[in-house]
């Protein structure tokens, strides 16, 4: 058959993948590894659950046999195989949507790079870090033809009818000379303990063994046949037989990343439902967390047995960045991806999986800070994604947000701003809607600051949505700085004989500004500032309309917004003194423009607030 030619993208990609993982070569060997664990899963599954191919004979294993002075390496398993179609559609293509992001973040240290090859699915080509040619022979289970493929892994690859005895994969590399040290027995099992200690199936290397022989005084070299892997479902042992380094590495081995977790939680539950879950936070927030196509990140296995893994319907949305395994003894082993949303076991194991991984991180935050902080700079905002999806969780979620803050420097909770309440204040304050230097600078926070009241500056752009719907943490009101109705704790600071006597002034400007504002009133809550612009409680603010209108909802009926006009400032003084004085008219825009700027919101008519300004600027020079 004639030589086929890799799909355009793959040529280019291995020379990346061959440059950027120089100083982690042996990964190849974790990925093919892997890709063998996946072929016995997958033949396992259809052994338990097809009909025509459950008389399949199934003994799983994979082998690895070194030849030191042929210099190469035969990776074996005895999974599900593939034919020439599947061949030619999972290695002579890279028909992946990440292909491109994998491109893109190449740019970095080496290191870092070396964790992106698992997520993009690019294993098998890691194999050419390590080698000239390689080829792959191969026969699909409940199949008769076997296949050879054959590849330099420079131009593209040839595909030849073979003969293989059993259903299964072998992957034969001719080691290059950087390679070569891979043939070597003791580096062999060196990696395989590092990287895949706790792959369910068993591991034999066959190798040359030298035994130094006392009677005759020499050393024997036999061929022997050694298993070289733990191969236990590691989750399903007691939490006392197991070590940090066995979690960290079978987080390793499950995810490819290469640097260890930053929590894990493990549970064996007993009683009506009978299941192990193990969750990893990993300490890198996944690539795809913010895209659409996210993969999910647990995998769902029954009695041991591998079921499927990228399922979203493992975990809820928001907790898309957590790693790990859910193994049941009570789900049927041919529950399909379809009937998993439906199933009450899964279900029942789901919320239990939820309200366990969200007590431990809170848990883990009082336990150890520092930790928590990392955590936060990773996954604070899926975690307010929760806040708006999870009602039912949103007590703790709301123990698990943290924010910035008026008070401290970096992030807070809830709870310690809680803590620092005044003793005679009523509220929780925050402000949403821009950026945190516009937030620090807004005058809605004057009177705070000169009060001393904390505020905590929620700055990411989904704070609005999410927090405009809880109204309270625990018992105490969480308000809006923004938001019309005077709080509470401002009371006091309303003088009646004052708004009294600025009411003409303020009617004044009402009539100037007509109907690009629903009120104008006094402020209590300006300290420096002349005015500012406030929302009713029930409306979003101007900011989210801005952002609402940009993200196409044109029909949005525009909210007005009320201006608040500070008595105490030296301009709105000076304006009450002189009720007559034609400058009222541009004074009344310019306190509402400025207010509108310092909002972050874009003026609908800048030139004439330029003329304004100007008009202002000559009189005073
Ligand atoms: P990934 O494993 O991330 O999908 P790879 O490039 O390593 O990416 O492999 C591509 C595909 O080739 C796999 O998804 C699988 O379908 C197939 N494959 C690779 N190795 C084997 C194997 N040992 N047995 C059966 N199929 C395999």
């Amino acid at each position: 058959m004639a030589k086929q030619e890799f799909q355009t993208e793959v040529s280019q990609l291995l020379q990346l993948i061959i440059h950027s993982l120089y100083s982690h070569p042996e990964i190849f060997l974790r990925e093919l590894i892997s890709n063998s664990s996946d072929a016995l899963d997958k033949l396992r599954y259809l052994t338990l659950t097809d009909e025509a191919l459950k008389q399949l004979p199934f003994d799983p294993r994979i082998d690895l046999e070194a030849d030191e002075t042929a210099h190469t390496l035969t990776v074996s398993d005895t999974g599900i195989g593939m034919n020439e179609a599947d061949l030619i559609a999972n290695l002579g293509t890279i028909a992946r949507s990440g292909t491109k992001n994998f491109v893109s973040q190449l740019s970095g240290d080496a290191k870092k790079d070396s964790n992106l090859i698992g997520q993009f699915g690019v294993g098998f080509y890691s194999a050419f870090m390590v080698a000239d040619k390689i080829e792959v022979v191969t026969r699909k289970a409940g199949e008769e033809q076997a296949y050879r493929w054959t590849s330099d892994g420079k131009t593209g690859f040839d595909i030849e009818p073979a003969s293989r005895e059993v259903a299964g994969t072998t992957v034969k590399l001719f080691l290059n000379e950087e390679g070569k040290s891979y043939a070597s027995s003791w580096r062999l099992k060196e990696i395989v303990k590092k990287y895949s200690n706790h792959i369910a199936f068993p591991i034999y290397l066959t190798y040359d063994k030298s035994e130094w022989n006392a009677e005759e005084k020499k050393s024997d070299t036999t061929r022997v046949t050694e298993q070289v892997n733990a191969a236990s479902a590691m989750w399903r042992r007691s939490k006392s037989e197991l070590s940090d380094d066995d979690y960290k590495e079978l987080y390793k081995s499950i995810t490819g990343d290469s640097t260890d977790p930053l929590f894990w939680f493990h549970t064996q539950a007993e009683g009506s439902l009978e299941y192990t879950t193990l969750f990893y936070i990993p300490a890198k927030a996944p690539l795809d967390l913010y895209q659409a196509e996210y993969k999910g990140g647990v995998k769902l296995y029954v009695k041991r047995v591998f079921i499927l893994d990228d399922s979203k319907e493992l975990l809820p949305q928001y907790l898309r960045f957590v790693r790990g395994i859910i193994d049941s003894e009570d789900l049927p082993l041919n529950v399909s991806r379809e009937l998993l949303q439906q199933n009450r076991v899964l279900t029942t194991i789901k919320t239990a999986s939820i309200k366990k991984i969200l007590s431990e991180l809170k848990a883990a935050a009082n336990r150890d800070a520092d930790k928590y902080t990392e955590f936060s700079g990773q996954y604070n905002r899926p975690l307010k994604e929760g806040l708006y999806s999870d009602y039912a969780n949103r007590e703790v979620l709301l123990d698990l947000v943290r924010f910035k803050s008026t008070a401290v420097e970096g992030l807070t909770s809830f709870a310690d701003a809680k803590g620092r309440m005044k003793e005679d204040q009523k509220s929780l304050y925050y402000i949403t809607g821009g950026s945190e230097q516009l937030l620090r600078n807004s005058p809605l926070l004057e009177l705070y600051k000169k009060k001393g009241i904390e505020v905590l500056i929620l700055d990411d752009d989904i704070d609005e949505i999410v927090f405009s719907t809880i109204e309270k943490y625990g018992e105490t009101d969480l308000k809006a700085v923004s938001k019309a109705a005077t709080s509470e704790d401002f009371k006091d600071d309303a003088e009646p004989e004052q708004a009294d006597a600025i009411k003409p002034l303020l009617e004044k400007i009402k009539a100037t500004l007509g109907d690009r504002v629903k009120d104008v009133r006094a402020s209590v809550r300006l300290a420096d500032s002349p005015s500012c612009i406030v929302s009713d409680e029930e409306e979003p603010s101007l900011q989210m309309q801005q952002m609402l209108r940009a993200m196409g909802q044109k029909e949005m009926p525009a909210a007005k917004p009320t201006l608040e006009i500070n008595p105490d400032h030296e301009i709105v003084k000076k304006l009450l003194a002189r009720p007559d004085d034609p400058v009222t008219q541009d004074a009344a825009w310019l306190l509402l423009d400025q207010a509108l700027l310092l909002e972050g919101v874009q003026l609908q008519d800048p030139a004439s607030f330029v003329q304004r300004l100007n008009r202002v600027l000559q009189m005073s020079i």
